[in-house]
């Protein structure tokens, strides 16, 4: 069964995690895990969402199991748990991120998807995903990736973004 995206300003799959209780409003909605025991609540405007990316890098690759990964930044003073972040495996190391420095991936317990990834270079901030985010609108819309990095990694059969602004490492 596919699910198309209906023509309404909001839109949260009825099959989109198990616990179905995901929000979104003006300003802020929900990131839930596959098997819904962490979820997080985000901001949509800026300061506190501070930037929408796709990654191409080998990172990325590995860590999503997939070919790219959808980012989206906010900060931490505007991000919290609604429950589960003690339900996270945090995973850190610093061999295969570009800048040197360490990574936090924090990984459900239950289910494995990667809620956010955290930077020792970029203080007070998170990256989430944008799959994660309960309401598919939101995909296209408020978090559609604004720059594209690392496009020298891209795979031969995508030709990326759209409208990104493109850099051809990571983004200064
Ligand atoms: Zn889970
Ligand atoms: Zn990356």
């Amino acid at each position: 069964m596919t699910t198309s995206i209906p023509d309404t300003p909001t839109f949260i799959p009825p099959n989109n995690s198990l616990t179905h209780d995901g929000w979104s409003n003006e300003d802020e909605a929900t990131a839930t895990c596959f098997c819904g025991k962490v979820q997080i609540v985000f901001p949509l405007k800026s300061p506190g969402l501070a930037n929408t990316f796709l990654c191409n890098c080998t990172d990325c690759r590995k860590v999503t199991a997939s070919m790219f990964a959808t980012n989206f930044t906010t900060r931490d003073s505007h991000t919290r748990f609604s429950r589960g972040e003690d339900h996270l495996t945090l995973f850190v190391q610093d061999q295969t991120t570009t800048t040197g420095k360490n990574m936090i991936n924090g990984f459900c317990k239950t289910c494995g998807t990667l809620m956010y990834r955290k930077s020792e270079g970029f203080e007070g901030m998170k990256f989430l995903r944008v799959g994660t985010v309960d309401d598919f609108k939101l995909h296209d819309t408020v978090l559609k990736p604004q720059h594209e990095q690392f496009v020298g990694c891209r795979v031969g059969w995508w030709s990326g973004v759209d409208d990104a602004k493109k850099y051809e490492k990571m983004m200064e």
